[in-house]
């Protein structure tokens, strides 16, 4: 087991089913994480109830976790000492001839390309001729530029140079302003869709940088948006360090200590980035901060946005949060003043949001049958902009061929037999598959119920709507992106690079492509089933929903021409669609806040989602009662709601029972929690908690 001593002035616990082991060896012999982050993981670890352990393992590099020693790849290397007088032999002439040609000392290995060989030198270096030396050879992931999974626009270097819009510069000055004043100071940066917020980070962490400060910048997920990593590259060179899944463990371990002994003024990352032991902080900023994947699905589930905060709060420091489409809860922390707001409410040059048309899908299905998946509209824009050369993006925020396969004689349809979930027919595959475990199967002949031969596909995802968009237009350079077609690394870059040139002409894709890139001759955006992910047993439906169609809507004419987007849905006033159709937040969040004040979810109240499982869900309900009656009995203000059987009652072969806490102060919630496990030690295995969840399901 490796530990790590947080206080060394504690006396051991004592006590029934505690054992003391002997500390076999001391690691470090100076503190390894620094003081800041060692606070930080602890709060984490107490706020979301996880124990220090997990976020204090976070906060480390891989092999520092395994306990190993800090290592640096080293190489050897040969120095010129003194050219002596005499030299015996050819091979030893020759050796001294490259060192003396070569400006600075050899690395042995290239001496040994050009002939000379290892033993020739070391005999030299007994001589005292040369001196042999370790050198340390940094494993750094940007040495071929950011790396080849990475895609990323080509560096504009007029860029740093051209003026702020006006609004531009009056948010830069407020928000310098906040981020010179050395205290702590949270401000949300609300800025519509291309009003240029990236020019305002880059130009916040270069003020930051010259007052000698450290900056962090957390990003929703390097691969996925990685324009922002480029940028960053290529306005700061040497000085970034960009941290993301996809590093090796030795890029990992020297990135961290180069981050640590302070040679990085900007470290990019994704959400584990917030553990960097970056010294000096005086500016972090939160881009999309209302995206999901700041919040670790597993333990410790912690949302990096709000760990950023506090630890922006313990540094004194600036956090900027920027987003076209702010979380309720920052939007809620704006609104009452916690934090600051800034805004930007134009497109770079007053380009014009695009016009936004919403097509009702039931007509449409009276009118053409229920298998149309392109409205007639969608079809026509998208004719017109082939035949101007301008690019199309569609979304289907659902990926596979079919999303139900059933007997037409019964009724079953094909479920995994892990999960509660119906399986995806994929054709490409020719299998169908669970999006939950991954499970796979050929497709069977028969019914597994009746023993029926007619198996019928219904609902539709993105493989089949590529099938239908090739068939429509066929002279169209079509492409699709989702986890089927960007699973290999490097995948996603090479289908952004191809839309950024100009080789494609569609894109189409799930939620992936929705994403802030930046394409200037993508004109059209068509939605397809707007309301995927409306009908989710989420109290986040709308507002995922709301988000999604706004961002996706925002890909449209960011260049020169204006952009116009089609919106098909079944619901044509559902107010997440009415709202981004209209590109109107205020509008928005004011029913949705509506909503979550009504019935009590985040951010009205505080809310905590306990999951326990079972083998079977009569025991999973049983625990979870009896867990639940354990929190009520606890008393005080909060709520107990449920348990009932989790909307995915059964994932990989474990049933799920669920009830939520909800109340406020957060703290109480969670003590009254910690005491129910306390009284239930056994169930502690088998319980998920998840302290402000962002997905309940
Ligand atoms: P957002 O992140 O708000 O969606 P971006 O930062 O991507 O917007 O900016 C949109 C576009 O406007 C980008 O192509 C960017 O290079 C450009 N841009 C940003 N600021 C300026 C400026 N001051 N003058 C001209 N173009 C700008
Ligand atoms: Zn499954």
């Amino acid at each position: 087991m490796v530990g790590v001593v947080v206080d060394p002035d504690v006396l051991a616990p004592a006590g029934d089913g505690v054992e003391l082991r002997d500390v076999i060896e001391v690691i470090d012999h100076e503190p390894f994480l620094p003081e800041a982050v060692v606070d930080l993981a602890l709060w984490v670890g107490d706020y979301y109830a996880s124990g220090p352990g997990e976020p204090l393992a976070l906060a480390m590099p891989p092999a520092a976790r395994r306990g190993e020693r800090s290592s640096f790849r080293t190489r050897a290397i040969v120095e010129l000492v003194q050219a002596p007088a005499v030299v015996k032999g050819a091979k030893q002439r020759r050796a001294l001839e490259l060192l003396a040609d070569a400006a600075a000392p050899m690395a042995l290995t290239d001496l040994v390309l050009q002939g000379v060989s290892a033993a020739t030198v070391r005999t030299l270096a007994r001589a005292g001729v040369v001196r042999l030396a370790d050198e340390v050879t940094m494993r750094d992931p940007l040495a071929g530029g950011v790396g080849p999974h990475v895609w990323t626009l080509p560096a504009d270097p007029t860029a740093a140079a051209r003026e702020l819009t006006t609004e531009q510069r009056a948010a830069f000055e407020a928000l310098d302003a906040a981020a010179s004043s050395g205290t702590f100071r949270a401000m949300l940066l609300h800025g519509v869709t291309g009003s240029g917020k990236t020019e305002l980070y880059l130009r916040l962490a270069a003020a930051a940088v010259a007052r000698g400060g450290r900056v962090l910048m957390l990003v929703p997920e390097i691969a996925l948006t990685p324009a922002m990593a480029g940028v960053f590259r290529a306005r700061f060179g040497e000085a970034i360090a960009i941290q993301h899944s996809a590093l090796s463990d030795g890029e990992r371990h020297d990135q961290w200590h180069r981050i640590r002994r302070g040679d990085i003024a900007i470290v990019v990352g994704t959400r584990s980035a917030v553990f960097a032991p970056l010294p000096d902080v005086r500016l972090i900023i939160v881009d999309e901060e209302h995206e999901s994947s700041y919040k670790q699905e597993e333990s410790p589930r912690y949302h990096g946005r709000d760990v950023a905060v506090m630890r922006a709060r313990s540094a004194g420091a600036l956090i900027v949060l920027g987003s076209a489409t702010p979380s309720l809860e920052s939007a809620a922390n704006a609104g009452t003043g916690r934090y600051g707001l800034v805004r930007l409410t134009r497109r770079i040059l007053d380009r014009p949001m695009a016009t936004v048309q919403i097509v009702d899908m039931r007509t449409e299905y009276a009118a053409h049958g229920a298998d149309v998946t392109l409205s007639a509209a969608l079809v026509s824009a998208i004719d017109e902009r082939l035949s101007r050369g301008e690019q199309t993006v569609v979304l289907l925020n659902r990926r596979g061929f079919a999303t139900v396969v059933f007997c037409r004689q019964c009724g079953a349809s094909l479920e995994c037999p892990h999960c509660s979930v119906a399986l995806t027919y994929h054709r490409a595959q020719r299998r169908v598959r669970c999006h939950y475990c991954n499970y796979a199967a050929a497709v069977p002949k028969r019914c597994g119920q009746c023993g029926g031969e007619y198996l019928e596909q219904s609902g539709f995802g993105t493989e089949r709507l590529e099938a239908d968009l090739r068939q429509r237009f066929p002279g169209a350079r079509i492409a699709r992106v989702d986890r089927d077609t960007v699973r290999r690394r490097g995948a996603m870059a090479g289908v952004l690079g191809s839309v950024a040139r100009g080789d494609v002409d569609i894109v189409v894709g799930t939620q992936m492509i929705a994403k802030g890139h930046d394409f200037p001759a993508v004109t059209l955006v068509g939605v397809v089933s707007a309301d995927v992910g409306l009908g989710l047993a989420d109290f986040r439906a709308g507002e995922r929903t709301f988000q999604l169609l706004t961002q996706v809507v925002g890909r449209a004419g960011r260049g020169d021409a204006p952009g116009q987007a089609i919106v098909q849905t079944l619901y044509p006033d559902h107010y997440s669609v009415r709202a981004a159709a209209a590109q109107d937040f205020d509008a928005f969040y004011a029913r949705e806040m509506e909503f979550r004040r009504s019935l009590n979810y985040p951010p009205a109240v505080a809310l905590i989602n306990v999951v326990v499982k079972g083998r079977t869900l009569e025991q999973a309900m049983a625990d979870a009662t009896e867990l639940a009656m354990l929190v009520r009995r606890a008393g005080g203000a909060r709520r107990v709601v449920g348990p009932a059987p989790a909307a995915l009652s059964k994932i990989k072969d474990e049933y799920r029972a669920q009830f939520f806490i909800k109340g406020s102060p957060r703290k109480s919630l969670r003590a009254a929690l910690t005491a129910a496990l306390d009284a239930r030690p056994d169930l502690r295995r088998r319980t998920i908690v998840d302290v402000d969840p962002v997905s309940v399901i």
